[in-house]
């Protein structure tokens, strides 16, 4: 396990396990590929300038979850950095399916990943006449309220001082391959989980992999969109599930005090599902998690949750 569904402290990347990375099938470029041979060109711009796109998502049961809103935050994530790849969604889903079908795989990781490719000169872009398109998979089997979730345990969270990138810098929704900005907070942390990281005003944005979620008397809490944040898809799953159940939605802008005071804490992204934050700042939160773990959880944590993985089984296992 690693670190974006995992308690791991490190800061390598968002997969899951790794096992048995070579046997499986990617696509790259129109082909199934044994994994051992989907290499791109060292000259590629994905690796020379993280000049890239991507989005990471789940199949339940077979089903791509949530594949619109991914496609649309893919679709924004291009427009915002001027990468028109040329390829329809249809296209784009077709190789998707036709991976997992080719790894005999119904739950799963997918990182779909494009890029501008090779291309002559230097930084400034050229037209996308050849853009890299990769599709990597790996077991990632359900979890949900039932079976093992991807993380062994409620999150510690610990504010860094590395800021987030402002969106005048580098649009905040977009989706891109360089993820220095979270790998730099995730550098920080002193034997924490995630990050909690600040805009330049200090105000709470998000983690470095994951959006944050708390809870206090008013209602559930999570910074706005308006604040440098990435818009997750299930950040958004989640607000929707919390007003369906009646539960009041604040989307605002937060001090890390905010969250440090607050009955509840949990992140969200697509592979952690709803992950409940233990410790803000090694400050134990109201107890729910602390030494004596007596109570059956987090009251609305364990709500969201259940609704999360109840949704996941009206999408993607009733027929
Ligand atoms: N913020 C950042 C910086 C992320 O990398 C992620 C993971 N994609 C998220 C939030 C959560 O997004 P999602 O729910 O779409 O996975």
């Amino acid at each position: 396990m690693t670190a974006d569904d995992a308690p791991s402290k490190s800061i390598d990347s968002d997969e899951p396990e790794t096992a048995a990375a070579d046997e499986r099938i990617y696509h790259l470029d129109g082909e199934l590929v044994p994994a051992s041979e989907a290499t791109v060109s060292v000259d590629d711009r994905g690796f020379r300038y993280g000049d890239g796109a991507f989005e990471t998502l789940r199949a339940y049961g077979g089903q791509l979850y949530e594949w619109g809103a991914h496609a649309d935050r893919l679709e924004a994530t291009c427009d915002a950095i001027d990468l028109a790849h040329g390829l329809s969604r249809t296209e784009l889903r077709q190789r998707i399916e036709a991976t997992l079908a080719a790894n005999d795989l119904v739950d799963a990781y997918v990182r779909l990943s494009i890029t501008r490719g090779v291309q002559p000169g230097k930084l400034t872009p050229q037209p996308v006449t050849d853009p890299t398109v990769v599709v990597m998979v790996k077991p990632l089997p359900r979890g949900g309220l039932e079976g093992k979730p991807v993380w062994d345990g409620p999150a510690t969270l610990q504010t860094v001082k590395r800021r987030r990138i402002p969106d005048d810098a580098l649009p905040a929704d977009a989706k891109t391959h360089n993820y220095l900005n979270g790998i730099l907070a995730r550098t920080e942390l002193h034997d924490a989980d995630e990050a909690l990281v600040r805009d330049l005003e200090g105000y709470v944005a998000e983690g470095a992999t994951s959006n944050v979620f708390f809870v206090d008397e008013e209602g559930l809490h999570t910074p706005t969109t308006e604040t440098d944040v990435l818009p997750g898809i299930t950040r958004r799953v989640v607000l929707d599930l919390a007003r369906k159940a009646g539960i009041p939605t604040h989307e605002d802008w937060y001090r890390p005090i905010d969250v440090r005071q607050a009955d509840e804490v949990f992140l969200t992204n697509t592979t952690w599902e709803v992950r409940p934050v233990a410790t803000v700042d090694a400050i134990d939160l109201e107890g729910e998690y602390g030494d004596d773990d007596t109570t059956d959880g987090p009251p609305v944590t364990t709500l969201l949750a259940k609704l999360y993985d109840e949704r996941v089984e009206r999408r993607c296992y009733s027929d």
